[in-house]
């Protein structure tokens, strides 16, 4: 890929991914000719609302869902904060309890912490130095207060996959309703919302060549849940707000290319994660992988670097057209260390010396050799002139 001419690397997919061309040629006539509001009543508007219930099939076959369990939303955010605070309203009778993990995205930590100060108690499981929770953890958490489990599917960081099915059934013995964030699962491994046991799955589709601000909560028939949005009477009265009907296009068509391209482009992304891994590690010294050697996605690679701060390491790969991220794209702005690596026993001092790569499908061998070239020289220069460097 090239920027204005200058040799781009993009290693940050989960970050975001570039809208692919077949996905963006998809929803453009749903800006201009087609771009009537699906709730009003002529052809132009009939032409709307039958391209957002093809999207809705598109979705729901991609994750073993009928269309009328999936409700359009404004992206992963929205579908998490759906889902938590939704289920929270609609059972305060029943319970005040819900059961997450210490290592969710914030668009899942942060409505949890919104309803501790309404008078809920969440309890955030610990996980293990490979950033999974023990399922029989869960099991102990569980309280006959208990409305709500939420586990991430894989984690955006680290990219460790969670045993949710494990989870999920134990919240199902207890009666208790199963979330899972999906939204860095789709098109790495075969999402189900039944193999799963989910009654709640949130997506994004920026995170699979789809458009930014696009996403979808998948509730199981029969979820007691709140409406989140309230409006108009759009997604059958749960969701209001006129639908992003090119956005809604443009995720049925890029669930579908990404799932279907699962098969090809899941192994050929490992193989390049795996080369990276073992690159670096052989490579540079002092340096250790973060998250789980083998249960992790597959375009997921994450290493801490030792006496040196990632935010440098940043500065010098974008200078030589290589983009990355240290931590997740939301908390780098922060000095925090990520909370991920917290959780998982990293001590700050290495979680710091965080790099994440994450690949995508436009990712070649190419950009594995230049990775492989410039890194350990870069790591080696600062180093040289970090304070924290041994004398050796
Ligand atoms: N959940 C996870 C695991 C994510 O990685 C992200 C995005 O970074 C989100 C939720 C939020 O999704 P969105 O950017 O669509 O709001």
């Amino acid at each position: 890929m090239t920027d204005g001419g200058r040799r781009l690397v993009y290693l940050d997919h989960a970050a975001t991914t570039p809208t692919r061309p077949e996905v963006a040629r998809a929803m453009l006539p749903y800006f201009s000719e087609r771009f009537g509001n699906p709730s009003s009543l002529y052809a132009l508007a009939r032409e709307a609302k039958e391209a957002v219930e093809e999207a809705r099939g598109r979705v729901a076959a991609a994750i073993g869902a009928a269309p009328e369990e999936v409700f359009f939303t404004s992206g992963g955010t929205e579908a998490d904060n759906w889902a938590i605070k939704g289920v929270a309203a609609a059972n305060r009778k029943k319970g005040d309890h819900i059961v997450t993990s210490s290592i969710e995205h914030h668009a899942v930590l942060h409505p949890c912490r919104a309803l501790e100060k309404q008078g809920y108690r969440v309890t955030y499981l610990p996980v293990d130095e490979f950033g999974r929770v023990e399922p029989a953890s869960v099991e102990e958490a569980i309280t006959d207060k208990t409305i709500l489990v939420s586990v991430m599917a894989a984690n955006n960081e680290i990219g460790t996959v969670q045993p949710v099915a494990a989870i999920s059934r134990i919240a199902r013995d207890h009666g208790v309703p199963f979330h899972t964030d999906a939204v860095q699962a789709i098109g790495a491994f075969p999402v189900d919302v039944n193999s799963m046991g989910a009654d709640l799955l949130a997506i994004s589709a920026h995170k699979f060549g789809g458009p930014k601000g696009t996403g979808a909560l998948y509730i199981r028939r029969k979820t007691r849940i709140g409406t989140f949005m309230d409006g108009g009477a759009q997604e059958r009265g749960r969701r209001a707000g006129t639908e992003n009907v090119p956005g809604i296009v443009g995720m049925g068509r890029a669930i579908e290319l990404a799932v279907g391209e699962m098969p090809q482009n899941a192994p050929r992304l490992a193989a390049m994660r795996d080369r990276l891994i073992r690159g670096i590690l052989d490579a540079v010294p002092d340096t250790r992988l973060n998250g789980h050697p083998t249960e992790r996605l597959a375009n997921n690679v994450n290493v801490a670097f030792r006496y040196v701060e990632g935010e440098s390491i940043l500065l010098m790969l974008d200078a030589l057209g290589i983009a990355a991220s240290t931590g997740s794209a939301c908390t780098s702005a922060s000095l925090e260390p990520s909370h991920v690596l917290t959780a998982c026993g990293l001590p700050p001092e290495h979680a710091h010396g965080s790099l994440r790569l994450t690949l995508g499908h436009r990712n070649t061998e190419e950009d594995v050799d230049y990775v492989l070239e410039v890194l350990p020289g870069i790591i080696g220069r600062l180093r040289e002139i970090s304070p924290l460097t041994p004398e050796r």
